[in-house]
């Protein structure tokens, strides 16, 4: 922690400022220049709260240097992790596709849109069973219905399953029939709800809260790795900003910035990212050329009956021509598709 101090700072002042950071456990280096005093506090303290030098008398400003998460950090871990599911490698060289409808609705949806993203070259099957919605009116998912026939449609078409969890009493039924888990942008903060599947040996998609800072998924990410789950996938969905001509604003820095901090693996959804069916592909191409190590993409046969997200799910042949226009662009950073 750097600690820059008032200008003209009486000398009691000073000194009592350091025997504070003492107490609080760390050796304190001063260096005095032309015009004001720089304190350097050093100690490892993760969860130190830096308020709590804020707000001593005579201090100016206080920049934290060390990042309050470790596990997830890339100081941590220096290669990146990769996370090993069935044929898929998530945080590889190739970036895998998670496609299918936001909800999985019926037998006959999820079996024709499995095939269809299967045909195009997805290799992951997502679907929600259980449906976070804004509205308790809207359609609630079909629960474990839901995930039964989204596994015989993913085992159909050999693909891989991921879905939501929204309750930690659900976490072994999403154990059964998914391969890796989706904690929603609603429950990024859900603190129980994060320790239960760091409980679980599944990998996990932890997606980007609405109004939360890359260094607030990072967090939630450490609550997940510290429950004993090192297979943790992040997922930037885009965040509220004042903008609305989309649904939500695609933070495409996002995607640079974690793979800096962090070795965990970054899909990027411009599904639900923009919510409008016409910026998807524009944005899948933007992402996979920003780094992003896979992509969710919301597909359905009729968008225009569908139960939920119908104006940002794309049309079959929609899909399989942005399969076609993001595999180019993979090939030009070096990576494949
Ligand atoms: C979803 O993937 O269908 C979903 C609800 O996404 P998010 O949590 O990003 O809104
Ligand atoms: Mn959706």
């Amino acid at each position: 922690m750097v600690i820059v101090l008032e200008k003209n700072i009486a000398e009691e002042k000073i000194e009592l400022i350091i025997k504070q950071l003492e107490e609080f456990e760390f050796s304190v280096h001063r260096s005095t220049g032309i015009e004001q005093i720089v304190l350097g506090a050093i100690g490892v303290h993760p969860t130190f709260d830096t308020r709590k030098v804020k707000v001593l008398d005579g201090v100016a400003e206080v920049y934290r240097i060390t990042e309050p998460f470790k596990l997830a950090s890339r100081s941590f871990q220096k290669k990146n992790t990769e996370i090993k599911i069935k044929n898929v490698v998530i945080g590889g060289n190739e970036i895998e596709v998670m496609a299918g409808p936001c909800a999985v609705e019926n037998e006959e949806q999820i079996f024709e849109i499995a095939e269809i993203v299967s045909k195009a070259g997805a290799k992951i099957l997502r679907g929600g069973a259980f449906k976070p919605r804004t509205s308790p009116y809207s359609f609630q998912g079909l629960g474990e219905k839901g995930l039964k026939l989204l596994r015989k449609a993913a085992d159909k078409n050999k693909l891989i399953v991921i879905s939501e969890l929204m309750e930690p009493k659900h976490v072994h039924l999403l154990e059964e029939y998914a391969d890796i888990i989706q904690i929603g942008a609603r429950n990024m903060q859900n603190f129980p709800l994060l320790k239960a599947v760091g409980k679980s040996k599944t990998p996990v998609m932890l997606k980007r809260g609405l109004a939360a800072k890359v260094e607030d998924l990072l967090m939630s990410a450490e609550y997940i790795l510290a429950s004993g789950n090192p297979n943790v996938i992040l997922c930037e969905r885009g965040i509220r900003t004042f903008e609305t001509y989309t649904r939500n604003t695609f933070d495409i820095s996002a995607i640079p910035v974690i793979h800096k901090r962090s070795h965990l693996p970054i899909v990027a959804d411009p599904s639900h990212a923009t919510g409008i069916r016409d910026k998807v592909l524009p944005m899948a191409r933007a992402a996979v050329a920003a780094g992003a190590d896979g992509i969710m993409i919301e597909v359905h046969n009729h968008p225009e009956k569908a139960l939920s997200d119908g104006p940002q799910s794309l049309l079959p042949d929609q899909f399989t021509e942005l399969m076609k226009q993001i595999k180019l662009i993979a090939k030009v950073i070096d990576r494949n598709l």
